[in-house]
């Protein structure tokens, strides 16, 4: 049936004499491996001139292969970016314009629908949260592998990332699984922040974990493409690039995506396997949107039409190439839109900036003032690309996705309203941004109080910026201090009154003094002005349960996991409600679904203990409470509950020594009083 579709598409596309027939398909298709390496420089690879030695699969495989000297990426950010790699269209094109907000428009091709219509087998293996299928890249692919453990609320955040090894793990098992031609793209995230790097590659780079990560990242290549040798020896191109670089302090921009400078631009790509030619290096200017192009034509596939990318294996390239961030209008900051014509760029911003990139590669002489007529000219084509610029349907992230693509480095979500006309220009607003990077990076360690502090100045200092009273409120919130949360929250309203974020946290808040009511007329306007929030959605249900109204949190949980059904934290709620319901089996399920998503999810855990109580199990019971203090040490509840089973299991001491505990330590009032409660009894029947 496949073959027979693949068949048909090549008449129909030849029908219409399209370019695609050109190019005669091979008599054996080769299969395609594509490996993305998120935030990976261009200069931290051998075959770009790092002598650093931290890339020997991904420099063996350019020695073999095909080296895009001048690589760069259209935007700094990761699912715009990969939006463009897989579509061949530039962000003005495919519209997805920053991570978490916008979804992948359903008419459009890419590389996965269209090796799909050919006859192959696809697989895509995700690496971060940022690429889950809800934002529209897994149209196209038989298997779309995106779970990812999610980090439960106030947990190390550090966790909705996975590890290399787990992808390529199943990356390869899927490979070595195909009998016919496959398309497999693979995502690796390790160089992108924080960098975490393996013991062995941290003692080798010792202070440079980036380079640790990026080294980490290479060996993970080197795996997955013995994998794919072993499973096609014969017919297999494989090709590796990255999304963006990283700034590494180069215009004091130490991650990416604030600004568009060649140093989170500049990428590698490589092309090596069937058909390539060895040691073919090319200076043309390679664009994002050039890799589907040229894949589809090295394995003979038909072309895409309709898009901004051109087939590089005749030679040549477009000469020029686009570039944007939207990131800094998460802060209300002004959008960047560069240009760039050969060696020049151009880049649009309040304060225009204009480089030699042949004279000046770091791009440090800003030419905007003397060279007024490359402005003109420059600025002249920006502007005439921008007004073909499609404008899709934004849809806001939901909170919970938010504060992963915080944990994952990106601090600011979608604009809701805006920057306005006078937007402070991103390099102004590089000292306020620096701040809150400090203020960000003390709260991950913990130190709630020292975040607070700055980012009470950055409020004070640039008091329109909903991410930084937003960031206030939630660093309050978490430190017991839910009246301050609020009046900064009002502030925000008063800023921006139809902001669904900024309600939701309200009700987070108000629910943290208690007031049930008021928190759910909060997330009732912040869901009416976003039907898609899932995480006011899974509040909600909360504050329904917490009211005894189940029925009416069943409602609000069911549909949450329709938008988001790889959400652990929405299925571990669900188990709850269900609980709560009186439908043992159904609460058990859903536990269990929730900790197959993510098997360190506490309240999952948590919830199958109790419900092991109420079997009278309590040595079973016991375990589970055991494992969630072992995930989650700060889990007061379930300490208590082990207190209370402790005790059914004949052991008072221990049963004493926990309730103490969770007296001492517990962050909230009413559990503390429980534990006390608990106590008293406990002494009372020991008299
Ligand atoms: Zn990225």
């Amino acid at each position: 049936m496949t073959r027979i579709t693949a068949a048909l598409a090549w008449l129909a596309l030849c029908g219409l004499g399209s370019a695609a027939c050109q190019a005669r398909p091979p008599r054996t298709p080769s299969s395609l491996l594509l490996v993305t390496i998120d935030t990976l420089r261009a200069d931290r690879v051998g075959a770009y001139g790092s002598t650093a030695g931290l890339t020997p699969a991904l420099d063996q495989l350019a020695a073999s292969g095909w080296v895009f000297e001048r690589a760069v990426s259209a935007v700094p950010l990761t699912l715009p970016s990969h939006a463009t790699i897989l579509s061949g269209l530039d962000p003005l094109h495919h519209g997805v314009r920053n991570n978490g907000t916008f979804v992948f428009p359903e008419t459009r091709e890419t590389l996965a629908t269209r090796l799909k219509a050919s006859g192959y087998s696809t697989g895509a293996f995700v690496s971060a949260v940022v690429l889950d299928r809800r934002y529209g890249l897994a149209r196209g692919f038989d298997v779309y592998d995106d779970t990812i453990t999610r980090a439960s609320e106030g947990r190390s955040d550090l966790e909705s990332e996975r590890p290399c090894g787990a992808v390529v793990e199943r990356a390869g098992a899927w490979i070595e699984s195909q009998a016919g031609p496959f398309f497999a793209w693979v995502h690796l995230y390790e160089p992108h922040a924080p960098y975490a790097p393996p013991p062995d590659l941290a003692a080798a780079h010792p202070g440079r974990p980036y380079d640790a990560e990026v080294a980490a990242a290479d060996r993970c290549v080197a795996e997955l493409v013995a994998a794919a040798r072993t499973s096609r020896p014969d017919h297999l191109v494989t090709a590796v690039t990255s999304d963006h670089g990283e700034g590494l302090g180069d215009h004091g921009e130490s991650t990416h995506g604030l600004f568009v400078y060649q140093s989170t631009l500049d990428v590698p790509l490589v092309i090596s396997g069937t058909g390539i030619p060895k040691g073919r290096r090319t200076r043309d200017l390679a664009r994002g949107a050039d890799l589907a192009p040229t894949l589809l034509a090295t394995l003979g596939a038909p072309a895409l039409t309709g898009i901004d990318g051109r087939d590089l294996t005749p030679g040549g390239g477009a000469g020029e190439s686009y570039a944007e961030t939207d990131y800094p209008a998460g802060f209300g900051w002004a959008r960047l839109r560069s240009w760039r014509l050969g060696d020049l760029k151009f880049i649009e911003a309040p304060e225009a900036e204009l480089y030699d990139l042949a004279l000046d590669p770091k791009e440090e002489r800003n030419l905007a003032g003397s060279r007024s007529s490359d402005v003109d000219r420059l600025r002249g084509v920006l502007r005439a690309a921008l007004k073909s610029e499609v404008r899709p349907g934004e849809r806001r992230v939901s909170g919970e996705t938010e504060e992963r693509l915080r944990s994952l480095g990106y601090v600011a979500g979608g604009a809701t309203a805006g920057p306005g006309p006078n937007a402070l220009d991103p390099k102004s607003a590089l000292p306020l941004f620096r701040d809150f990077e400090r203020a960000m990076e003390r709260e991950a360690s913990g130190d709630l109080k020292a975040s607070s502090v700055i980012l009470t100045s950055l409020v004070t200092r640039d008091p329109a910026n909903l991410t930084f009273r937003r960031s206030l409120s939630s660093v309050l919130r978490r430190s017991s201090r839910a009246p301050e949360a609020v009046s900064v929250l009002r502030e925000a309203e008063k800023v921006a009154p139809e902001d669904p974020a900024v309600l939701h946290d309200l009700a987070l808040a108000v629910a943290g003094q208690g007031h049930l009511v008021q928190a759910i007329e909060f997330e009732d306007r912040a869901i009416a002005l976003d039907p898609a929030f899932v995480d006011a959605l899974n509040h909600l249900a909360t504050l329904h349960a917490l009211g005894g109204d189940f029925v009416k949190g069943r409602e609000a949980v069911e549909r949450a996991l329709a938008l988001d059904a790889n959400n652990a934290r929405v299925w571990s709620n669900r188990g709850n409600i269900a609980r709560g319901q009186r439908q043992i089996e159904e609460a058990a399920r859903s536990y269990e679904r929730a900790l197959a998503l993510a098997p360190e999810q506490a309240e999952a855990w948590n919830g199958l203990g109790v419900l092991e109580v109420e079997r009278g199990r309590f040595d079973e019971a016991a375990l589970r409470f055991e494992r969630v203090l072992e995930v989650d040490p700060g889990f007061d509840e379930a300490r208590l509950n082990l207190a209370v089973v402790e005790l059914q299991r004949g052991r008072p001491d221990r049963a004493m020594e926990l309730a103490t505990d969770t007296k001492r330590v517990a962050r909230d009032p009413a559990l503390r009083a429980k534990a006390a409660a608990f106590l008293r009894d406990l002494r009372a029947a020991a008299r």
